[in-house]
């Protein structure tokens, strides 16, 4: 990745700047810093009788130092890069251990800055959203606006392009743009305001999609502004529904405790059909923030497989392997499915296979991503994505694996055992083969893992059998 032209102070450009005075050993107080300019210069007042000339030579400044440092550089104060100066002075030639004093003003002021820019781009992560546009020659772009309280464009920028790399977006800011074209981010002056899109067609997805997963039964006001601050909302499409749900917030969960299940099944029904209108354009689920599994994958791994196929297959979710290369069951687990494939006579090439939830979710053991069950919350907020691939591919038969699988298609938690002894259909009538998870055949003991395979390849063998009436 390669950044190009920057203006003003960056953090590289002040490392650049500073260097020669902090390997000579200037104080804070005998430099003159030069807005504008950008520049620093010896104060001549302070230059004699012992004035030390900037050095050019190696200054190796600790890594703690220059991470607390970058943040620091983001923070909205016109006096940060003096203050950054003296601080990595002081760290250098007064005391290496500075930072372990959190007594020290100067580290205490640090510490406050340090979090404030964290947060910002916490916020940034969260709250930007991208809306669909047309580049100059007809390609599909992404927009955003956003308003940061510091000046944290750049290090959230790289955000975004490990995030969406594949797609071409532009984050404009009051304080500049940063466009990425799928090779590099280019930084340049603010749009006007007046060039951005305000709506694109995945806007009233966006907001249907929001009401039906918000519950407003466990809404609390001061709670969510303190993590969705107002000033964001302008720009947040989904903010339009706020205030009518906390409005009515009440009143609607008293009418679901009345109604039960029957209310949940329509709203299900009326989102699966407005969903099946909406046509959501493949990028739209790379900007899906519906939960907190986006933070810490790769990619959103969405389905495969012909939009023909009769049978469709749903797995849990993506596993390390799936995550990285951005497509379902090609890791350990996908071997196992394949041979499973092969004893039950089908064949991969013509059934779409998919995963309940399409962010992976894991959790650090060492160096290796251990895969985590997502929970039922995850499960639900992915839902909008499965459904719309069922109205896309529209199977004869779908094939559950594991418990994740049956909660997403069913709504409910059932063990596979249970499911697997019961004849079940979706809503819509699609027939519905529960079996255990490929990756639950890898974890099993010799013994239990033969009796789940043969289990895995019976069920197989009976979708592919309801099929049969059809051809
Ligand atoms: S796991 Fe699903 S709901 Fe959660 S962020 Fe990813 S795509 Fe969205």
């Amino acid at each position: 990745m390669t950044i190009a032209h920057s203006e003003g102070f960056t953090f590289d450009s002040w490392r650049g700047a500073v260097r020669p005075w902090l390997a000579a050993g200037h104080k804070a107080e005998g430099l003159v810093w030069q807005d504008g300019s950008n520049q620093i210069k010896a104060a001549s007042a302070d230059c004699e009788p012992n004035c030390v000339q900037p050095a050019v030579g190696r200054l190796r400044l600790p890594r703690v130092l220059m991470s607390l440092l970058q943040n620091l550089a983001c923070f909205r104060h016109p006096s940060r890069w003096e203050f950054m100066y003296r601080l990595a002075w002081r760290v250098l030639y007064e005391n290496p251990r500075l930072l372990d004093d959190p007594a020290d003003p100067d580290v205490a002021n640090a510490v406050t800055m340090d979090r404030a820019v964290r947060r910002d781009l916490h916020k940034m992560h969260a709250f930007v959203r991208f809306r669909e546009s047309a580049g100059d020659d007809g390609t599909v772009c992404y927009f955003a606006w956003f308003e940061p309280q510091h000046e944290i464009l750049r290090p959230g920028a790289v955000f975004f392009a490990n995030r969406f790399p594949n797609m071409c977006w532009t984050i404009a800011t009051p304080d500049g743009a940063a466009a990425w074209d799928t090779k590099a981010i280019d930084f340049f002056a603010p749009r006007a305001l007046a060039e951005r899109p305000r709506e694109d067609i995945n806007e009233h997805l966006w907001r249907t999609y929001y009401r039906s997963i918000c519950n407003v039964a466990r809404i609390n006001p001061s709670a969510m502004q303190r993590e969705m601050p107002k000033h964001y909302w302008n720009n947040l499409p989904e903010a339009t529904e706020i205030a009518s749900l906390l409005r009515d917030g009440a009143a609607r969960f008293a009418a679901r405790q009345k109604q039960g299940d029957h209310e949940n099944f329509t709203a299900a029904k009326s989102l699966q059909r407005s969903l099946a209108q909406a046509q959501v354009p493949a990028a739209g689920i790379q900007l899906c923030r519906a939960c907190d599994l986006w933070k810490h994958a790769t990619q959103a791994v969405e389905g495969e497989g012909p939009k023909s196929a009769r049978i469709m297959l749903v797995g849990e979710q993506p596993g390390d392997e799936e995550d990285l290369r951005g497509r379902p069951f090609i890791g350990p687990a996908g071997k196992v499915l394949d041979e499973a494939f092969q004893a039950a006579g089908l064949k991969r090439g013509e059934i779409y296979l998919t995963n309940a939830v399409k962010h992976f979710k894991w959790e650090p053991r060492g160096k290796r991503r251990l895969h985590k069950r997502p929970g039922v919350g995850e499960i639900r907020a992915c839902n909008v994505w499965l459904l719309n691939e069922i109205e896309a591919v529209k199977p004869a038969v779908i094939v559950a694996l594991g418990a994740s699988a049956l909660t997403a298609l069913l709504g409910s938690a059932k063990t596979v055992e249970t499911a697997r002894a019961m004849d079940l259909n979706l809503p819509s009538g699609v027939p519905l083969v529960a079996s255990y998870h490929p990756s639950s055949i890898l974890r099993a003991d010799a013994e239990r893992s033969a009796i789940l395979r043969e289990a895995l390849v019976g069920d197989l063998r009976k979708a592919s059998s309801l099929l049969a009436p059809h051809g």
